[in-house]
């Protein structure tokens, strides 16, 4: 096997992968030599530099995986290297603790302000009274998302002897037990009993502006916050204010709204730490980015699954042709069904029908839908392979059947997700596009794509009307609307989709019209 090293990792990396293969390193190769010999290596491995584009990945005909090491696969083209057939991996995980630790040490920072007295030092002063700080112990933290760097700062919190209580609504309370956090169902009563409140979620339409002016009311009056997941979650202006009349004690912040923040207005603050965007800059997360590639690419000339796998497994080909065409609606149907039911998802009944009830295995299909499902709410690289894993540490429970009385449409998938408080029914095929052909008991012929609105409504003259004139009044055009009933002024449900995305404000202004039961802004 021969792989080549684009472009510089740790030499650890390859160290490991000289035991198994041929390495070549070569960290100034030039898109024009890469093209020519590509067709040489069984595997490569990139960091930011190399660009691997369709033509180079054209050529690419030995190539059985790329390793990324890092996050970000903005210069890798997926889709050419999935319809080659080429494995890519990530190894998002390399920055976990690195990331954790750097909360850590904001947190830090800004209890004991750290960065204002080293500063005042350095300015020949001895200011000691000024720099008054706070113990971190038997201080409340809360921690927004409890996925894979949350779960670390509560570890490492923990040993500050420090009380964790955390906010997740995607999670179920055993999802978190071997941590041992209390997972609190409001956001709201984390925010007013925490001493220390840490950001790791993504940033989604729903956590953008996750904290502004009416959650920092609510914050204790010396309560300090952090942000080193994504800029936008926390809003500036309303922090600006905060800060600027006490209303909290102090924040710290690595990401920004806007990177860099060029004279933001946060620079004349004193109670305020700032960094700029290193939680995830080790030698740590570097050397484990280049050791995690090199595993990746070991496991595959083994003839087994990497872990981190962003495009498809291998099924043989002709499953695959039979299965290819309905891998999209699979994957809207699932962010489509995510994002419009209410709770916890327990249960995922999949049925599939027609000629897909026919060929020996679906597991693929299921795992798309679960990658949509799952994607929406997650940060790290959620795919195919990893999917299924997930959702079974989510406390997702999948019951898969077939069904094969299909006269419409050659296959149909039929799914029925079942939370704490809902249950959402959805029904998708595919002809020529995606298309979801029934919601609940409402027949629909709807394409899941872009900005999309539901809503369930008492079916009486003028609702529609009311709903259409606030999308108006938000200066928000409807490109398509299908509305279903049960029966005449009974229970009604209309999907719309709609030319920009759906404020919050929108569908709580929609929500507060008489006979409407429910509205909810999808992002597909
Ligand atoms: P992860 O996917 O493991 O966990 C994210 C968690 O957030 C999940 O448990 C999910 O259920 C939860 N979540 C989603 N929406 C939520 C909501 N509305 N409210 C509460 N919880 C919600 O991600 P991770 O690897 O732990 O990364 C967390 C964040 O850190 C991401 O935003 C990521 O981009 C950021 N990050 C920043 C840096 C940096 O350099 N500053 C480096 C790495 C990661």
């Amino acid at each position: 096997m021969k792989v080549l090293i684009a472009d510089s990792i740790d030499k650890k990396g390859i160290e490991n992968l000289e035991e198994v293969a041929d390495v070549v390193v070569d960290t100034k190769i030039t898109p024009e030599e890469l093209a020519k010999t590509i067709n040489q290596y069984d595997a490569i491995v990139i960091r930011s530099r190399t660009k691997l584009t369709k033509e180079i990945i054209d050529n690419a005909d030995n190539l059985k995986i790329i390793a990324r090491a890092g996050v970000g696969v903005d210069n890798v083209d997926v889709d050419a290297a999935t319809s080659k057939g080429i494995m890519v991996v990530n190894t998002a995980e390399s920055t976990t603790v690195t990331v954790a630790e750097h909360a850590m040490g904001l947190m830090l920072a800004s209890a004991r302000k750290i960065a204002i007295a080293d500063k005042s030092v350095k300015d020949n002063k001895w200011e000691k009274s000024k720099f008054m700080g706070t113990e971190l112990k038997n201080k409340t933290l809360g921690v927004l998302g409890m996925g894979r760097i949350g779960s670390q700062v509560i570890n490492r919190c923990k040993a500050f002897e420090m009380d964790a209580i955390a906010y997740d609504p995607y999670l179920p309370p055993e999802a978190v037990k071997d941590v041992g956090v209390e997972l609190i169902e409001d956001v709201k009563d984390v925010l007013k009993q925490a001493d220390f409140i840490t950001i790791h979620v993504p940033l989604t339409p729903e956590t953008r502006n996750l904290i502004d002016e009416e959650e920092f009311e609510i914050m204790k009056d010396d309560a300090f916050i952090i942000n080193c997941a994504r800029g936008g979650i926390i809003n500036e202006d309303a922090l600006f204010t905060a800060l600027k009349e006490n209303k909290i004690g102090g924040a710290a912040l690595d990401v920004y709204e806007v990177e860099p923040p060029k004279d933001s207005k946060l620079f004349e603050l004193d109670n305020i730490v700032l960094t700029p965007h290193i939680a995830a800059s080790t030698k740590e997360a570097q050397r484990d980015a280049a050791i995690i590639a090199a595993d990746e690419i070991v496991e595959v000339f083994k003839g087994k699954t990497p872990k981190n796998v962003l495009n498809m497994p291998a099924v043989d080909a002709t499953t695959f042709q039979i299965v290819k065409p309905y891998l999209n609606i699979c994957e809207k149907i699932g962010k489509f069904l995510s994002q419009a039911i209410k709770g916890k998802i327990r249960e995922l009944e999949i049925i599939y029908c027609g000629e897909l009830a026919e060929i020996n295995n679906q597991e693929i299909l299921s795992r798309s839908i679960l990658q949509g499902i799952l994607s929406p709410v997650l940060n790290r690289a959620v795919n195919t392979i990893n999917a299924p894993t997930i959702a079974k540490s989510r406390g997702i429970a999948i019951i898969e059947g077939k069904q094969c009385d299909v006269s419409t449409y050659d296959s149909v998938i039929k799914i029925k997700a079942t939370t704490d408080e809902d249950t959402l029914y959805l029904e998708g095929t595919e002809v020529l596009e995606p298309k979801i052909i029934k919601i609940n008991d409402y027949v629909v012929d709807v394409k899941p794509e872009g900005n999309m609105f539901i809503s369930k409504y008492k079916d009486i003259p003028g609702t529609i009307g009311s709903i259409g004139s606030l999308f108006g009044e938000h200066d928000i055009n409807i490109g398509t609307m299908q509305v279903g009933r049960d029966k005449e002024s009974g229970e009604a449900i209309m999907v719309l989709t709609v030319d920009h995305e759906i404020p919050d404000n929108l569908t709580d202004e929609i929500k507060k019209l008489s006979n409407v039961y429910d509205a909810i802004g999808i992002k597909l």
